[in-house]
């Protein structure tokens, strides 16, 4: 599709005439490479998208994203918790956790989303092969509190256990996505491709 030039666009001219200015203002153009869609919203607010780490975009301040806008991710697997014998947990930023994880299994998918809840859908796949879907309450990851130094959390640090513990504790989506923008985030210009993945950093 061949976008048109709004600075040759004549009733666009004729506004900013009325308007007596001489600026053009800003505005960003839709481009599909680095906006998600309405459907691809809906989709991550929604189901959410399964997608691998290297898939999914760093952003500077380590935070993770689809495009324009921030995510959580988790392992959906049931039996991953199971396991490991750890409490389900989502993960906001690259942290020490995913590095390893797209080191050991970098075509392991995770369910990425904009849906902010204290519960979220978790997969089993029984042995006969039928799988079921369950709620389970999720906490956040400790080591993306670390990585973020979110409200100066820190995990190996013994002095600040105490205080480390409560904001862990304490800690809720609506807060971080308050102080981390979830949508829409602005580039300004198109970003990198090359290095954005979680392999590539
Ligand atoms: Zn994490």
């Amino acid at each position: 599709m061949q976008l048109l030039d709004f600075r040759e666009f004549t009733p666009f001219n004729q506004l900013r005439e009325k308007m007596d200015t001489a600026r053009l203002g800003y505005f960003e153009l839709f481009d599909p490479a680095i906006h998600l869609t309405g459907n691809e919203r809906s989709e991550l607010k929604e189901r959410g998208m399964l997608k691998r780490l290297d898939e999914i975009k760093v952003l500077p301040d380590k935070t993770l994203a689809i495009k324009n806008s921030r995510v959580l991710i988790y392992n959906p697997d049931e039996n991953f918790y199971r396991n490991s014998r750890e409490y389900p947990s989502y993960h906001v930023a690259h942290c020490s956790f995913l590095l390893e994880s797209a080191r050991e299994q970098p075509d392991l998918e995770y369910l990425v989303t904009t849906r902010l809840a204290e519960d979220y859908e978790l997969l089993k796949i029984r042995p006969s092969g039928e799988i079921s879907v369950s709620q389970h309450g999720f906490v956040v990851c400790k080591h993306c509190l670390h990585k973020l130094r979110y409200k100066d959390f820190d995990e190996f640090r013994n002095r600040k256990r105490g205080y480390s513990e409560k904001v862990l504790k304490s800690f809720r989506l609506e807060e971080f996505f308050a102080l981390y923008t979830l949508y829409p985030l602005s580039f300004g210009q198109r970003p990198e491709t090359a290095d954005s993945g979680l392999l590539g950093q």
